[in-house]
């Protein structure tokens, strides 16, 4: 394929002229309708070559040989919490997919939100930025409103999960959607099985009797064998005005 530079595309006026000046001359009256036709005809030759041209100066994410073409970028979400996606530049489809879809990065569709996302946050430990919901992979974004609005799954608490999730510092997103803390259950140390046993036997004790219950990391040791955790809950049958307290 013939590379052609970004800058080396024609101006569509300089199109335009160059067209007018091929055709013949028009029937008198018919002057406008020839013109017109040339200016579309520029525009779609313009917007053809920029979008095969080089991007000036940006070479491929992926390989970093070859300069990245205009019709290879892809829009992506680097992190659940982006407001707007961002672009990442490739010489090649190949190279783009290999980026995208390979590790380490590896995006993926979320279904709820329809977004492409990151599955790892490269700025952040790597930390992963999907979950599992019923078999399917959703954003922690989308995760983190299904939690809020439902509660944590019972079944990964009867399967001895400790199934929570790392809110802002101080948990502010469980509390505006109506959640308390538990009593001795605020930055929970689990580190034995009988710790970790205690915490979700309360956490099914609280279902038992009506709450929805979500749960925030504070700190986990990397691998995750000891971490702090907050139990918070929430009646299932109230609404956020009319939140009563849990008895611990
Ligand atoms: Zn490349
Ligand atoms: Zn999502």
């Amino acid at each position: 394929m013939i590379s052609i530079d970004e800058t080396d595309v024609p101006s569509v006026e300089a199109l335009y002229k160059r067209l007018l000046d091929r055709s013949p001359l028009p029937l008198p009256g018919f002057e406008s309708i020839v013109e017109s036709k040339a200016l579309a005809r520029a525009t779609r030759i313009h917007d053809y070559l920029l979008d095969r041209a080089d991007l000036v100066g940006v070479d491929c994410y992926l390989c970093g040989e070859k300069p990245a073409r205009k019709s290879e970028t892809r829009w992506v979400y680097e992190t659940p919490w982006q407001e707007e996606e961002v672009p990442k530049h490739f010489c090649s489809e190949e190279c783009a997919d290999i980026y995208l879809y390979e590790e380490p990065f590896a995006y993926f569709w979320c279904d709820p939100c329809g977004r492409e996302i990151c599955q790892q946050n490269p700025r952040n430990g790597w930390q992963v930025q999907y979950r599992d919901l019923d078999g399917e992979l959703v954003c922690l974004r989308c995760y983190e409103g299904h939690i809020l609005e439902n509660g944590v799954e019972r079944e990964k608490l009867e399967a001895g999960q400790i199934p929570g999730m790392f809110f802002s510092y101080g948990n502010p997103e469980p509390l505006d959607a109506g959640y308390e803390e538990i009593d001795g259950f605020s930055n929970f140390f689990v580190r034995t099985a009988d710790q970790a046993e205690a915490f979700r036997s309360k956490a099914l004790d609280l279902m038992d009797q009506g709450y929805r219950v979500v749960i925030g990391y504070e700190r986990m040791a990397i691998g995750g064998l000891e971490g702090y955790v907050t139990l918070l809950a929430k009646r299932a049958d109230l609404q956020e005005e009319e939140v009563i307290p849990c008895e611990a």
